[in-house]
C-alpha cells in the first residue's frame, strides 16, 4: 500500500512530456495540470483525490448494419467526470483517433470549464471511434442512434447533457434528441445541447465557440495594448470553431493571414479573404487551393509570424518541440488541449499569453447552458439576448481569471485552474459525501 502510494505521488510529480515515447496520454496530462495547481490550495486531500478522476465512465461496443448489408462493430465511450456542481455536460465526437483515456481527460476539462464561466453544470465526454468522413448519412445515423441508445442509461436533461464536438454537428444532436425522444414516449429536447432551431436550438450557438474566443482574445488585447484592428491572426483547422473564428475575426477588422484544416493550409501575409476560403471549403471540402493564398502546411502555420495563434482542431499541437518557436503574443485556444504542459513552461516563460481552453472555448458549452435553460422553460431569446449574455459571461471570466494569473503571478491556465477546482470543492464539500 506505501509503495502504492508513493509511486502514486512519484506520478504525480512527473511532467508527462517528459518521457521519450511521442506518443502523449490526455488524461496522464490532465491529470498533471490539475495535480501541478491544486498542491498549492488549501483544500482537503480526500476532495482533491476525488478530483483526480472521473465519477464513472462507459464502454460500450455496438454493432451498425452499414450500407452495402454488413455489419461493423463500434467502440465508443462516454466519461462523466463530475456531477458536484451540476448535470454532466459536453460534447460527443466521431472520430478515428478516439480514445477512453482522451474522452477522460476532455470530461475533465469540461469540468473545469463549466467552473470557470460559472455556469451549473460538472463534466462529461463522449466519443465514438469511426471515420465519418467515410461513412455514408444515413451510416452515421444509425451509429447515432445506436450510440443514444446505448447511452440510455446514464443520460438524461438532469443527469449528462451531449453537445456537439469534432465531426459532429446540429444534425448528430437531432438524431440524438429523437432516439431518446422515443425510448422515453415524450419530446426531450433538453437532453442534448447543439439541436438545430426546428427542434429547440438556440440562436446564436452555432456560432457560440468562435463568438466566445473573439470576446476573450478582444479582452486580452485590451489588456496587453495591442490593438486589434489589424492584428494578425492565425487560425489552426476549420471546423465549427475554427471557421467561424476566422469569419468573425475578419469582421472584427483583424488581419487574418493563415488558416488550414486536415489536408494543409494556406497563407496571406496581407490577409485572406475570409468570405472566399469559407466559399472553396464549401465547394472542394478543404481550404487548400482558395484563391489569394500560398500553401502553408499545418506545422508551420503553429510558427508564422502573427499577433494571434488559435489552434482550433486537435490535442497536443504546442509541445516541447514547438513551442519556443511560437511568434504570436497571443495563443487562444479554441481546441480542447491543444497544448502540453511542456509547451505551457516553454510560452510562459517567454512572455507568451495562453488563454486557456477551459476559458477561451467555454462560449460554446455557456450558450449550450441558455439552450438547455429555453427548453426547460419551452421559451425562446431573441439572438442579441443570447450574444449580450454571451458577452457578459465571458468578459467577466476573463477578468476573474486575467486578475488571478495578475496577483500570483502564473500563467493564466494555472489562474483558470485555481478558479475552477476551488468552485468545484466547495460544490463537493458542502454537499458532503453519501452516505
Ligand atoms: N464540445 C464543446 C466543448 O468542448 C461543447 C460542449 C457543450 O456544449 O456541452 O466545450
Amino acid at each position: 500500500m506505501r509503495d502504492e502510494l508513493s509511486r502514486e505521488r512519484e506520478k504525480k510529480t512527473m511532467v508527462p512530456e517528459a518521457k521519450s515515447s511521442k506518443q502523449f496520454n490526455p488524461f496522464e496530462i490532465a491529470q498533471y495540470q490539475y495535480d501541478s495547481v491544486v498542491k498549492k490550495m488549501d483544500i482537503d486531500e480526500g476532495i482533491k483525490e476525488i478530483m483526480r478522476y472521473p465519477e464513472r465512465v462507459l464502454h460500450v461496443s455496438f454493432p451498425v448494419k452499414m450500407d452495402d448489408g454488413s455489419i461493423r462493430v463500434f467502440h465508443g465511450f462516454r466519461a462523466q467526470h463530475s456531477t458536484a456542481r451540476g448535470p454532466a455536460k459536453g460534447g460527443i465526437r466521431f472520430h478515428p483517433d478516439v480514445t477512453l483515456e482522451e474522452v477522460k481527460a476532455l470530461a475533465m476539462w469540461m469540468t473545469w470549464k463549466c467552473a470557470t464561466v460559472g455556469i451549473p453544470f460538472g463534466g462529461g465526454k463522449g466519443g465514438v471511434i469511426c471515420n465519418p468522413k467515410e461513412m455514408s448519412a444515413s451510416e452515421i445515423e444509425r451509429l447515432t442512434r445506436r450510440f443514444t441508445t446505448e447511452l440510455s442509461a446514464i443520460i438524461g436533461p438532469t443527469r449528462d447533457i451531449p453537445a456537439p464536438d469534432v465531426y459532429t454537428n446540429a444534425q448528430t444532436m437531432a438524431w440524438i434528441m429523437d432516439t431518446y425522444s422515443m425510448h422515453v414516449g415524450e419530446p426531450v429536447p433538453a437532453v442534448v445541447t447543439g439541436k438545430p432551431l426546428a427542434i429547440g436550438g438556440s440562436a446564436g450557438r452555432n456560432e457560440a465557440t468562435a463568438r466566445g474566443v473573439f470576446f476573450v482574445v478582444r479582452e486580452a488585447c485590451r489588456n496587453l495594448n495591442i490593438p486589434l484592428a489589424g492584428a494578425r491572426v492565425a487560425i489552426q483547422g476549420f471546423g465549427n470553431a475554427g471557421s467561424i473564428a476566422a469569419r468573425l475575426f475578419f469582421e472584427g477588422g483583424c488581419k487574418v493571414v493563415a488558416v488550414s484544416d486536415s489536408k494543409g493550409g494556406i497563407f496571406n501575409p496581407n490577409g485572406l479573404a475570409i468570405p472566399k476560403v469559407i466559399a472553396h471549403k464549401e465547394r472542394v471540402g478543404t481550404v487548400v487551393g482558395a484563391e489569394g493564398g500560398e500553401d502553408i502546411s499545418n506545422e508551420d502555420l503553429l510558427e508564422l509570424d502573427c499577433d494571434i495563434l488559435i489552434p482550433a482542431a486537435l490535442e497536443n499541437q504546442l509541445t516541447g518541440a514547438n513551442a519556443s518557436r511560437v511568434k504570436a503574443r497571443i495563443v487562444a485556444e479554441a481546441a480542447n488541449g491543444p497544448t502540453t504542459p511542456e509547451a505551457d513552461r516553454i510560452l510562459f516563460e517567454r512572455g507568451v499569453t495562453v488563454i486557456p481552453d477551459i476559458l477561451a472555448n467555454a462560449g460554446g458549452v455557456t450558450v449550450s447552458y441558455f439552450e438547455w435553460v429555453q427548453n426547460l422553460q419551452s421559451s425562446y431569446w431573441p439572438e442579441e439576448k443570447v450574444n449580450k449574455r454571451l458577452e457578459l459571461i465571458m468578459t467577466r471570466s476573463f477578468e476573474d481569471v486575467f486578475s488571478v494569473a495578475k496577483q500570483q503571478g502564473v500563467h493564466m491556465r494555472e489562474a483558470a485552474y485555481m478558479v475552477a477546482i476551488r468552485r468545484v470543492a466547495d460544490a463537493i464539500r458542502v454537499r458532503g459525501i453519501y452516505p
